[in-house]
This record gives C-alpha cells, sequence and structure tokens, in this order.
C-alpha cells in the first residue's frame, strides 16, 4: 500500500467508524508501525497495566483502555463508607491521567473477543485490532448460587460486592434501622474478591449500630465455610468492642442456606427462618462475562494463567490479571490485582520492544478495620514455584497486640489507599 493509499484507507476507514458514534482506533498505531495492546477493564488489574504499559515502553507501544465506566468507584475502602469513616466521593476516581499518561481511554463495554482475528468488538460494533490483550473484567456475581436471590432481589438485598448503586444502597439501609432490628449476612463460598472482606463489613455494621447507642440490634453471619481469614483476630475485635452484637455460623450451626425470599425478606436455613430488617447477600463469584465468553476460564469460572506472566495458559497473545485470573495463593485483592498487572507489563513490553524481563515478583496485603484506630493485616510476597504462584514472607495479626499497633495499621492502610489509587489511576 503507497502512503496515499494508507492514508486515504485511515481515513475511510476513520470515517466510517465515526459514522457509528465509535472512536477512530487502528489508524494511527497503523500509520506509525507501533505495536498495539489492548486492555479490556480499568480497575486496579486493567488501569495499572495500561498506564505501566505506556510509560515503561516509553510510547513505543500503543496502548488503548477499554471501560465503560467515566468514573470508577473502588470496592476497597467501601467498608470505610459503610462505617462513616469515609465519604462516597472519595471513593471514585476517573481516567483524567490515564489519559495523560498516553493511553487512549474508549469508554464503551468490549463486547466480545475475535481472538482469530486478534480484535476487540465493542458493544457498538466497532473492531480494535490488538497484538497482546490484557483481560482485568474483575467478576460476576453468581446470583443462582443462592436459592431465591437474583439480580432483581439485590434491589431488596443488595450484594454491594460491586462498587457504585449497590453500596450506596446498602448503607441507605443500614441507616434506616431500628434498635432491635437484626442484620443477616449470608457469606460468600471461596474464592471471591477480598477474603477479609464480608467480615469487615460486619464489624463496620456493628460500629454504626454500637456508635447510634443501639443495644438490642443483632448481626447473624451464615456462612457457608467452615473459617475465613483473621477469625481469631475478628472475633476477639468482636468480643472486645461489640459484645453479644455478632454471631457468626458455620454449615455445622446452620445447616446449610436453604434461600432468600426477597418479596418476604425472609431467610432460610436448615434449623431456622429469618426475617430480618437488612440482609446483605453476598453470593458465589466467577470472572467478568468477557473472559468467560471468550473461553479464557475454565470450568471453575476462572481464567488460568501463567505464574511467570500472567499469561493465559489458553492464548498466548492474551493476559488476564486480577480478581477474573486464577492466581494461585493470591487472594483476589487490589493490592494482587495492581501487582500482577505491573508483571504482566513488563512481559507484555518486552515482548514487544524486545526489551527484558525481570523474573515475577508479587506481593498482598489486606488491611480490615474493626473499630476507631482498631485495623488487622494479612499479607505475603509471592513468586512462581513450579509452574505456580506461592506464598512466602506471609505475616498476620495476632491476638493480643498493642493498641498502638493497630493505630499504626489503620494509618498504614489509610496511606496504601492513597497510594495504590495514584498508582492506579495517576
Ligand atoms: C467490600 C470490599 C472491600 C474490599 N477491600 C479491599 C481492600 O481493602 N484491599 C484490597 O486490596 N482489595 C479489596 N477489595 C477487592 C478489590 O476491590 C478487588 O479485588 C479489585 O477491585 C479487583 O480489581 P480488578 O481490576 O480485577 O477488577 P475490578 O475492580 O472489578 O475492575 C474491573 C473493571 O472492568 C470493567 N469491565 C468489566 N467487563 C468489561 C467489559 N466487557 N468491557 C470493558 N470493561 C469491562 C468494569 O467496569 C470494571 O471497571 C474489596 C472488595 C470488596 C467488595
Amino acid at each position: 500500500m503507497t502512503n496515499i493509499t494508507r492514508r486515504h484507507f485511515g481515513i475511510m476507514a476513520g470515517a466510517s467508524l465515526s459514522a457509528l458514534g465509535l472512536p477512530i482506533l487502528s489508524a494511527p498505531s497503523l500509520a506509525q508501525g507501533k505495536p498495539r495492546v489492548v486492555v479490556i477493564g480499568g480497575g486496579p488489574g486493567g488501569a495499572t497495566a495500561a498506564r505501566y504499559i505506556a510509560k515503561e515502553s516509553n510510547g513505543a507501544i500503543d496502548v488503548t483502555l477499554i471501560e465503560p465506566l467515566k468514573t470508577f468507584t473502588t470496592c476497597f475502602f467501601s467498608n470505610l463508607y459503610v462505617g462513616g469513616f469515609r465519604d462516597y466521593k472519595s471513593l471514585t476516581h476517573n481516567y483524567d491521567k490515564v489519559r495523560k499518561g498516553g493511553v487512549k481511554v474508549v469508554h464503551s463495554m468490549a463486547a466480545s473477543i475475535d481472538r482469530d482475528k486478534k480484535q476487540v468488538v465493542l458493544a457498538g460494533g466497532g473492531r480494535v485490532p490488538y497484538d497482546r490483550l490484557l483481560v482485568a473484567p474483575g467478576i460476576d456475581i453468581k446470583f443462582d448460587s443462592v436459592p431465591g436471590y437474583s439480580e432483581k432481589a439485590a434491589e431488596v438485598m443488595p450484594h454491594a460486592w460491586k462498587p457504585g448503586a449497590q453500596t450506596q444502597l446498602l448503607v441507605k439501609k443500614l441507616n434506616a434501622l431500628k434498635d432491635g432490628d437484626q442484620i443477616v449476612m449470608i457469606a460468600p463460598p471461596n474464592p471471591y474478591r477480598c477474603p477479609p472482606g464480608p467480615y469487615e463489613r460486619v464489624s463496620m455494621f456493628a460500629h454504626v449500630l454500637k456508635k447510634k447507642g443501639f443495644k438490642k440490634s443483632r448481626i447473624v453471619i451464615l456462612d457457608p465455610k467452615p473459617a475465613f481469614s483473621k477469625q481469631g483476630v475478628f472475633t476477639e475485635g468482636w468480643e472486645k468492642h461489640y459484645p453479644g452484637m455478632i454471631e457468626w455460623q458455620d454449615p455445622k450451626i446452620h445447616g446449610g442456606i436453604k434461600g432468600v425470599d426477597a418479596k418476604t425478606g425472609e431467610v432460610k436455613t436448615d434449623f431456622t427462618n429469618y426475617k430480618p430488617a437488612l440482609v446483605n447477600v453476598i453470593p458465589a463469584q466467577m470472572a467478568g462475562k468477557i473472559a468467560r465468553d471468550a473461553g479464557l476460564a475454565n470450568q471453575s469460572g476462572f481464567c488460568p494463567i501463567d505464574a511467570a506472566s500472567m499469561k493465559s495458559t489458553v492464548d498466548p497473545n492474551i493476559f488476564v490479571v486480577g480478581d477474573a485470573s486464577i492466581a494461585g495463593e493470591m487472594p483476589k485483592s487490589a493490592f494482587s490485582a495492581n501487582s500482577q498487572a505491573k508483571v504482566a507489563a513488563m512481559v507484555i513490553r518486552a515482548e514487544l520492544t524486545k526489551s527484558r524481563a525481570f523474573p515475577a515478583r508479587y506481593s498482598n496485603t489486606c488491611w480490615s478495620l474493626i473499630a476507631p484506630d482498631d485495623n488487622i493485616k494479612v499479607g505475603a510476597s509471592y513468586e512462581p514455584v513450579d509452574g505456580a504462584i506461592k506464598a512466602s514472607n506471609s505475616f498476620v495479626s495476632q491476638r493480643n497486640e498493642s493498641a498502638d499497633l493497630r493505630k499504626q495499621n489503620y494509618k498504614e492502610s489509610v496511606d496504601w489507599y492513597q497510594g495504590i489509587t495514584t498508582d492506579i489511576f495517576g
């Protein structure tokens, strides 16, 4: 193709795309001959990867981020919003600095991935070609994992496990409670995003009830698991700050969660029927639809990856990071997603610019607030061992720690939020 005809082709392609209201994507990268990376999902995994690829390749790679939302509200720290420690606005971030960092941000849903043609098909029908694709769509809720629960039922019994309106609904319902009202939480089975998250949320429920001076309200956790993250330190904290208020039931106690009825407000277990004023149902989870539809997930519903690169084991041109991936011993967290994204970004940059990659190293810490200034943490470093991501140097808060240490943890978590959101969104 001559220069004139190539330019003509670019304009024609652009004209037809913009006539459809779609961005002109492929022409500049084709003209410059730059390798093209497309990222699906602008959360901690996707936005971090997009920014790092653009930055570390020094403009040598054309990076496009596809994300429908113009502002992203973090799930992480949403429990602090529930507890009244943060306002909602402080959890929302936009993509202005991601754009300034050299990433083309397209606010659209990716409808499908054409793996044969190496193109992402946008919801409006436009196609975005890629040399490497990074997929980070987070989770989808498995509504039918709790009998009677559905997207419609979530309007009455919020899950609030995806950010936005659901979290606001949960807070509205919490703040409307009267003394004596009961809360029931159905906790999720493994694996799910943020292992300590449900138990931090219960702590925040209890904090709100205590602050209002409620003496008669109770919180029941119906758990499909026999144990949970940081259990010893959580239960110690509950006894200390909220004596008698929180009851955790494992399957041996409740006998099985039979389901919910959003019309009557009931929650049924094998042994009891509850009719609480607030029901928080956190169902089982799976990788976001786009990843499952593209055949990147296995029967677990999540996507297997190569431990040294976060590359999909299904397609060598695709990487999966964050909650959608099966990352060995790493928990599904924003910290993990951000850490995995940096490894994937490095490998992509190295493959496309024929530059050097370093051995993969990952890390994670999850902080949880039990009560004001009483914060506990769990974390580890991770690396590939025999093809799987394995933990080393792990640590977890202990019972009977000093108030100073717990306060220091809280400060650490606040600094972490500031640092990681800057790393993700610029
Ligand atoms: C209550 C709660 C508390 C938490 N607390 C913590 C914490 O303290 N620390 C911590 O590290 N983690 C915490 N987490 C977990 C953390 O929020 C997630 O692990 C993290 O958001 C995962 O990042 P991700 O990029 O994989 O997915 P997500 O954050 O879900 O981002 C995915 C993005 O992809 C977009 N997307 C999906 N499908 C498509 C598509 N087809 N096309 C285009 N875009 C698409 C979505 O709009 C979304 O913006 C918490 C979670 C919850 C629910």
